[in-house]
């Protein structure tokens, strides 16, 4: 990785994705400021341009320009908030990193809350929502839902409500960086790398301008990548799922023999033997599907391409 070059000189990298987040962007940077000059430690701050058409880039240009604690990275498009923390990351020099979001939905004062529990010797600090501010019943129904549904299914311990807001210390980060995988979800991934990991409370607040630039369609995506690589528990539903219309099945054999003797026909007819044909080929396109996210994923990995493209080189002074 490129930033094994650069000695760790700085004790931390704040990392945040920006995607059109031109409004956000001046109070986040102060408020960041404002923190991390009270640490009285050197900071770095890492702005990931996420394919933003909004002017977002042009700004943070000029922040990097004007200020040596900022650094912007800029994709050559839009490849998605968990690729952009990623390169973050990877380009991060910080003996702890954290990871937050742009729109100031995570409070950069909760940053010195993480830093002290990182003090007392935890290596993953992460922020658990206690509450969530301005954002529709729906989307927090659908989040808690996906918390503990990937709670329940998946073989890591990763935290209910909790967001990629954190704080990783560089030992978790290094071994992150070699996991190269394409379809991510950065919070399963710190859990499974293990090492000390504590929660810290706080309250998520509004966003500070503009709207979500997570639609239901990507937050389906997250959730799937969530799910498929962590667990394996769809494709184990088709086994279960399989056993349980062939044992279903050899108790009615028997039976339909039986009533067909004693001349009964009331199991008898087209109708029936269409719905059970009909169920039979739904459940197993489903189990296609299912099987086909897991190879579509496989097929991703096995082309190997870079995780991200940049547009410039961020190394150049
Ligand atoms: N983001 C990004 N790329 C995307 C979507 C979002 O870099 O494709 C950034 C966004 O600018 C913000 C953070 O990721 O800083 C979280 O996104 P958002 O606030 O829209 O998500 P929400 O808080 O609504 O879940
Ligand atoms: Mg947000």
């Amino acid at each position: 990785m490129t930033n094994k070059k650069l000695p760790n000189k700085i004790m931390f990298s704040i990392i945040a994705p920006v995607f059109n987040e031109v409004e956000s962007l001046p109070e986040f940077y102060q408020q960041v400021k404002k923190v991390m000059n009270s640490t009285r430690a050197s900071w770095e701050l890492l702005l990931i341009d996420d394919g933003s058409t909004d002017g977002s880039t042009d700004l943070m240009r000029k922040l990097a320009a004007k200020d040596k604690h900022v650094r912007a990275i800029i994709f050559a498009r839009n490849f998605g908030h968990q690729i952009a923390v990623t390169a973050g990351m990877d380009y991060s020099v910080g003996n702890a990193v954290v990871i937050i979001d742009a729109d100031l939905q995570d409070p950069p004062e909760v940053i010195l809350e993480l830093i002290e529990k990182w003090k007392e010797g935890n290596q993953v600090v992460y922020a658990v929502r206690r509450k969530r501010e301005g954002e529709s019943w729906f989307k927090v129904f659908t989040a808690s839902l996906f918390y503990r549904v990937i709670h329940r299914i998946t073989d890591v311990n990763i935290p209910l409500d909790t967001g990629d807001f954190r704080l990783v210390d560089l030992h978790v980060v290094d071994v992150m960086r070699t996991m190269r995988e394409r379809h991510r979800f950065l919070r399963g991934m710190s859990a499974w790398v293990g090492f000390k990991q504590i929660g810290v409370e706080y309250d998520r607040k509004e966003r500070f301008a503009g709207k979500t630039k997570y639609p239901f369609k990507k937050m389906l995506k997250l959730a799937l990548n969530a799910v498929t690589s962590f667990s394996y528990f769809p494709l184990q539903l088709a086994t279960i799922f399989g056993f349980l219309c062939a044992g279903l099945s050899i108790l009615a054999i028997p039976m339909v023999a039986i009533l067909r003797l004693s001349n009964q026909e009331a199991f008898f007819g087209q109708a029936t033997t269409l719905v059970a044909v009909l169920f039979l080929g739904g459940v197993q396109l489903i189990f296609l599907g299912v099987l086909g996210e897991y190879v579509g994923r496989i097929y991703d990995e096995a082309k190997g391409r870079p995780l991200y493209v940049l547009s410039e080189d961020p190394l150049k002074e």
